[in-house]
């Protein structure tokens, strides 16, 4: 039995926050890991700035209905998911991807969770665990499952590498560098296309 592992962000849908940043035209929130390598120290960030602004959870969620998928992504993944199981393994929330996800006919999708109060207001977050994405393939695995993930960045390394096969889709040239034993690919027929033949492999 075959499951495909993908990433969010870059695969299927824009960067949720570069496209927030501008669509609201506030540039701090433009800032990714690249600008503030801390995490923690990021979301902090974000966090305050959509404070400051009063941007509560439904403002952020109507911003985020205004954002659509990739060109192609509802069509792959409609086609994919014909052919195979597929999860979508992000480091995104549930909360900021949850008007995506329709747009996308409602996939699998395992992520982290925002804290915010009853008046809609973001205080915290809530990582599920650490390095989810390797763990969950590692867990696919460990029920019998084969698995093929594709991503697109370095937080996905983890999750390429415990697959049987992992494949870059749109990745940075430093990133693709950096890991060369994964197959590159630039559009959705080739990645299609690189997943059925790490199933075929595995
Ligand atoms: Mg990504």
């Amino acid at each position: 039995m075959n499951i495909v592992c993908l990433d969010l962000e870059g695969v299927l849908v824009p960067e949720i926050w570069i496209d927030f940043a501008a669509l609201t035209g506030i540039d701090a929130l433009s800032a990714t890991t690249r600008d503030v390598a801390d995490y923690d120290e990021l979301m902090r960030m974000r966090i305050e700035t959509l404070a400051a602004h009063k941007l509560g959870l439904p403002d952020i969620q109507a911003v985020i209905d205004r954002m659509a998928p990739l060109d192609g992504a509802r069509a792959f993944l409609d086609t994919l998911r014909t052919r195979y199981q597929v999860i979508i393994l992000s480091d995104t929330f549930y909360e900021f991807a949850w008007p995506l996800m329709r747009q996308l006919n409602w996939p699998t999708l395992f992520c982290h969770r925002l804290e915010t109060r009853d008046d809609g207001r973001i205080i915290g977050y809530q990582l599920r665990m650490t390095d989810h994405k390797r763990a969950a393939v590692e867990a696919l695995r460990g029920l019998n499952f084969s698995v093929v993930a594709a991503g697109d960045s370095y937080n996905d390394t983890s999750m390429l590498t415990a697959a049987g096969q992992g494949i870059f889709f749109h990745a940075p040239d430093n990133v693709t560098t950096a890991f060369p034993q994964f197959p590159v690919t630039r559009d959705y027929s080739a990645l299609a296309a690189a997943i059925d033949e790490g199933f075929a492999q595995a």
